[in-house]
């Protein structure tokens, strides 16, 4: 493990192009739950509202407004952890570098780069009309329209239906996003996968992108992951600790 390590450490410290991916083990590293799987059960509690259910009803779209307020609330408590300023550390070195996130929490923003990084998930910060894509803050939102209101119409153009900006259940991802991904796993020297288990389609389909166009793979996760064979470097362990061990 200890080659390991130095080995990362190594490679992280090259001029080298890199994009990163990153999941749910990013915020939890932060002392979030992992809000798709979590053992707390966050939507065993809070039931998700499908797209589909969302554009149905208003009860729908309320109970949907208040989960991801529900998780607003919980992120309001949180900050970056000190693998998140590493990632950006390395962002800020050339722009070709790339941080691929599928965290809606917002942890990894940063104004500086905003262009490096894609969140194909989506973010629960902000919110846009359905129909006129008109953007809104989402606490903003939340407190002046659902909560005085109970009404998640559009401001603007009035008939459209304003959504927090995480992908529902059911909702397509942003194409210009995927699109941005795309790129960043075909551009990249080494691709390095940061707390995801690889399982969630589309976000594991980058790696195998990334490895067609010759990008060395790196794992770090706490749990094997199903790309761990086709990778030159991977360490199975909390990321906290593999900050400690590179920094
Ligand atoms: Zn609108």
């Amino acid at each position: 493990m200890k080659q390991d390590f130095t080995e990362l450490k190594k490679i992280l410290q090259k001029n080298s192009k890199f994009t990163f991916l990153s999941g749910a083990g990013l915020s939890t590293s932060s002392g979030l739950p992992d809000f798709r799987s979590d053992p707390d059960g966050f939507w065993k509690k809070n039931t998700p509202v499908t797209f589909q259910e969302f554009q149905k009803s208003e009860t729908s779209r309320i109970k949907s407004w208040t989960n991801n307020f529900e998780i607003l609330n919980k992120i309001r408590n949180s900050s970056p952890s000190n693998m998140h300023n590493f990632i950006n550390k390395i962002l800020c070195r050339r722009p070709e570098n790339i941080h691929i996130a599928q965290n809606i929490d917002g942890l990894h923003r940063s104004h500086k780069f905003k262009d490096q990084i894609v969140e194909i998930h989506g973010s629960v910060h902000t919110s846009s009309c359905l129909s006129c894509n008109k953007q809104y803050e989402t606490l903003k939102f939340y407190e002046e329209n659902i909560l005085k209101q109970q009404n998640s119409n559009c401001n603007s153009c009035k008939d459209g239906l304003v959504k927090v900006d995480t992908i529902s259940f059911g909702q397509a991802l942003s194409q210009i996003s995927l699109k941005k991904a795309q790129e960043a796993s075909e551009n990249c020297d080494f691709f390095i996968a940061i707390g995801t288990s690889l399982k969630v389609s589309p976000a594991n389909q980058f790696p195998n992108i990334a490895l067609q166009n010759n990008a060395k793979l790196i794992i770090l996760n706490k749990e094997e992951t199903s790309f761990d064979r086709r990778a030159v470097l991977v360490i199975n362990e909390d990321l906290e600790e593999i900050h400690e061990q590179i920094n």
